[in-house]
């Protein structure tokens, strides 16, 4: 795993703001993943390493857009009807043909090649055939219903820039212009851990004072779908040196160490100290709700992210501050999140300086736009409320109240992800 300097960052004071943290990160964390070359069929949510130029012209050559007959424009009468004889037939993948010498039309169907010397194709629905001739009507533009060589892609084109995270339409660009493999990013590989005396799994019975651990299996979820190659490493107990051993022994195999709970405050919680012991903290504390208490720092060269322990908090901040590291280390070209423009349903108080999240459901009022409807409930712990929510509202950190009827941004659980 790369090594990175921890001698690079500077403790940002008590409260860093969201955007400054993420600036920090993108400025002092380099690319860490490797690079490999896939199959098309493999490449699909994988990070290009490399532009992709187009090699051929995309159409290789002028083709026709419908089923019907190609023709010189130059042989259509003016005004009024045209009759010519149907010399010929092309079907798509024959090779080319050229146009007769005199004034005639070819057959013709979809994808095929362009007689060379035809210039204009008439959808069969618009003409009608008697015997060996087809009458054409007035009024059809030249170069109607027939594609250039290139229109879609030029020869030469950057049709995938490095850093793109692979779509299926990409892939199928990829594949248009002739390419059977691409070289991408290979997976970063992210150890997860979650801490707390009171944590067990589910499936056995709980014993007093103690919780599920929900936080481990969500997680893991959200990192797959980034891509990431996760080591699931269960549950650490409150207790520094264990948890500062552990860390220390992942930090080796892995791009990225991610914990949730035990960074706040109080006297069991463990994280914070134990890296400081076997690392150092870039940051800690952000100006993020639910989230304040997250912990960014280096175990051995190797990033650390501390989440909260509460669910939403931890779910909020694995969005909004590990997805853009994660895109960092991976070498994804990764912008924030659009957040969509709709109609306040509520009014809200909001501490300035912190950016915060309420979620909400998403409906649609009678004059057609699209409303937020806050869930009944917004503490940190409330995970039925991410279940029971269409999207996050992000309030930005210089608002300080909503009334109902004012324009929030929404960033639906779906889009995250
Ligand atoms: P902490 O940050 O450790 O003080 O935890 C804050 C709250 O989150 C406490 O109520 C914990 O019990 C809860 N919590 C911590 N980790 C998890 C987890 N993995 N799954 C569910 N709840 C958790
Ligand atoms: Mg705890």
């Amino acid at each position: 795993m790369a090594q990175l300097t921890d001698d690079c960052f500077a403790f940002g004071g008590q409260l860093m703001s969201v955007d400054d943290a993420l600036a920090l990160i993108a400025e002092r964390l380099p690319v860490v993943a490797g690079i490999e070359t896939v199959p098309l069929h493999e490449a699909d949510g994988r990070i290009a390493a490399e532009d992709v130029i187009a090699a051929i012209d995309l159409p290789p050559f002028d083709n026709s857009a419908v089923d019907g007959y190609a023709l010189r424009h130059t042989d259509l009468a003016p005004n009024g009807e045209t009759r010519l004889p149907v010399e010929g037939r092309i079907a798509a993948g024959q090779a080319g043909r050229e146009m007769g010498s005199g004034p005639s039309a070819v057959r013709i169907f979809t994808g095929a090649r362009m007689p060379d010397g035809a210039d204009t194709v008439f959808m069969q629905e618009d003409v009608t055939v008697e015997g060996t001739k087809v009458v054409l009507p007035p009024g059809l533009k030249r170069g109607s219903n027939r594609r250039l060589a290139g229109e879609d892609v030029a020869k030469g084109t950057t049709i995938i820039t490095a850093g793109r995270r692979l779509r299926p339409q990409d892939i199928g660009l990829a594949a248009a212009i002739g390419r059977p493999h691409l070289t991408v990013r290979k997976s970063l590989k992210v150890a997860v851990f979650s801490t707390g005396d009171e944590l067990a799994e589910p499936g056995g019975a709980l014993s007093q004072g103690a919780i599920h651990d929900s936080n481990r299996v969500m997680l893991v979820a959200l990192l797959k779908r980034f891509g990431a190659e996760v080591s699931d490493l269960g549950i650490l107990r409150d207790d520094r040196t264990l948890l500062a051993a552990r860390l220390t022994e992942a930090a080796s195999a892995h791009d990225l160490l991610l914990t949730s709970g035990g960074v706040s405050t109080g006297e069991e919680d463990h994280v914070k100290p134990a890296v400081e012991t076997v690392g150092s903290l870039v940051f800690w504390r952000l100006g993020i709700k639910p989230g304040r208490p997250v912990a960014m720092g280096l175990v051995q060269g190797t990033p650390f992210v501390g989440l909260p322990g509460n669910p939403v908090a931890a779910y909020v901040t694995l969005l909004f501050v590990v997805r853009p590291l994660l895109a960092r280390l991976g070498g994804e070209d990764f912008g924030p999140p659009l957040g969509i423009p709709v109609r306040s349903t509520f009014a809200y108080r909001k501490k300035a300086g912190r950016l915060e999240f309420v979620r909400v459901s998403l409906q649609r009022a009678a004059d057609g736009l699209l409303e937020a409807v806050k869930f009944p409930r917004d503490g940190a712990g409330i995970l039925s409320s991410l279940t029971g929510s269409d999207a996050l509202a992000g309030l930005p950190g210089e608002i300080t109240r909503i009334e109902p009827g004012d324009t929030i941004e929404v960033y639906p659980h779906r889009m995250l992800y």
